[in-house]
């Protein structure tokens, strides 16, 4: 049988309902037969090794989601906010309790989307990026200047897993490397590595709150329009990461010779989406992101996770079914190269586990 992550028996229901990053990194995950046989772990407390070098948000805390306490069911189709689940998750490590190592990766690679990297100072320029979120999950470039570390982030929490794994705490070692491959992912997609088209921003027709408005509807468009599609069991996507991964681990290569490469890619297929949505969807898409506002006190992502139910009305019209083949193809491309990335990251680490 040949399961799907929303479908799989061996996932208690308290962990769902599901979203893109841990689809992502189950599809990829489940290409590799050394990994997906590896032996359970025992959960054990954070070793912190980056506490000085790596500041987490205030807000954070590190929940521990092999205890669980499932309560309700969400509608997986019209869930969009990674803290609501169907279960209460334990703050402490539930000592005596092992999980399989594939698992791990699976279910914290929403972690640094919750407040991880949130309401910290990292730099004067993180406004652009909609905060420190955006800033540590983002590299794009504008006229004469870089803007956030997303690189960085990857390269700062696969060094802790590899810490973690030589000092023999390997339940931390996958939950970081599973941090690392959330960062990875996002340099894999479009809207983390290009803020919008050049000409776009050249024309001076829009307010800096037309801009905003306009840059941030059009990412969250796009990862609603993934998110629904991987939710949907559409099986393209799946085989997308299955056939990338697949290639990945059989390249043996070093993810860090060819972040540069996969950024590039990614770079490149940002004006078609941004343009596509922008065209195809425009106004009844902005008028569902109408409250986004730059001035405001909440982060970006914050602020168009609220927006989220009206874009996805918008989206899934009857009448715009005809839409998605464009979207579809491009987003197979995305994923296959993501695949590769993630297959080649855990097929490096998977190799040295006994
Ligand atoms: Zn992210």
């Amino acid at each position: 049988m040949n399961y799907s992550l929303h479908n799989d028996p061996n996932l208690p229901l308290a962990w769902g309902p599901w979203f893109s990053h841990e689809y992502i990194t189950y599809f990829a995950a489940q290409a590799l037969e050394r990994l997906m046989s590896l032996p359970n772990v025992p959960v054990l407390p954070n070793p912190r090794y980056g506490d000085k070098l790596w500041s987490t948000g205030p807000k954070h805390i590190d929940v521990y989601k092999e205890n669980y306490h499932a309560h309700r069911q969400l509608d997986p189709l019209w869930s969009f906010d990674y803290r609501k689940r169907n279960g209460d998750f334990a703050s402490e490590p539930p000592l005596g309790k092992t999980i399989e190592p594939w698992k791990v990766l699976v279910i914290y690679s929403t972690e640094p989307d919750l407040y991880l990297d949130c309401d910290l100072n990292l730099h004067k320029n993180q406004k652009i990026t909609g905060g420190s979120h955006g800033w540590r999950h983002m590299q794009f470039k504008l006229p004469g200047m870089t803007f956030g570390i997303a690189p960085q982030s990857f390269r700062v929490h696969k060094d802790m897993a590899k810490l973690a794994f030589e000092n023999g705490n390997d339940y931390w070692g996958w939950r970081n490397l599973s941090r690392s491959a959330h960062y990875l992912a996002d340099l894999g997609h479009p809207f983390h590595v290009k803020a919008l088209p050049g000409a776009f921003l050249m024309k001076k027709i829009f307010s800096r709150q037309d801009l905003f408005k306009i840059v941030s509807a059009m990412h969250q468009s796009y990862e609603i329009y993934t998110e629904r599609r991987f939710r949907e069991g559409f099986e393209p996507f799946k085989q997308a990461l299955l056939r990338g991964a697949h290639e990945g681990q059989a390249a043996a290569r070093d993810v860090q010779d060819h972040l540069q490469a996969y950024i590039k890619r990614a770079e490149k297929k940002h004006n078609p989406i941004f343009y596509y949505f922008l065209d195809q969807f425009g106004q009844d898409l902005l008028d569902a992101f109408g409250q986004m506002d730059p001035n405001s006190q909440l982060d970006a992502a914050t602020q168009t996770n609220r927006c989220s139910a009206d874009a996805a009305r918008a989206i899934f019209k009857e009448a715009n079914l005809s839409k998605f083949a464009f979207l579809d193809k491009i987003t197979v491309e995305i994923l296959t190269d993501v695949g590769r990335m993630l297959g080649a990251l855990f097929s490096g680490f998977s190799s040295l586990r006994k």
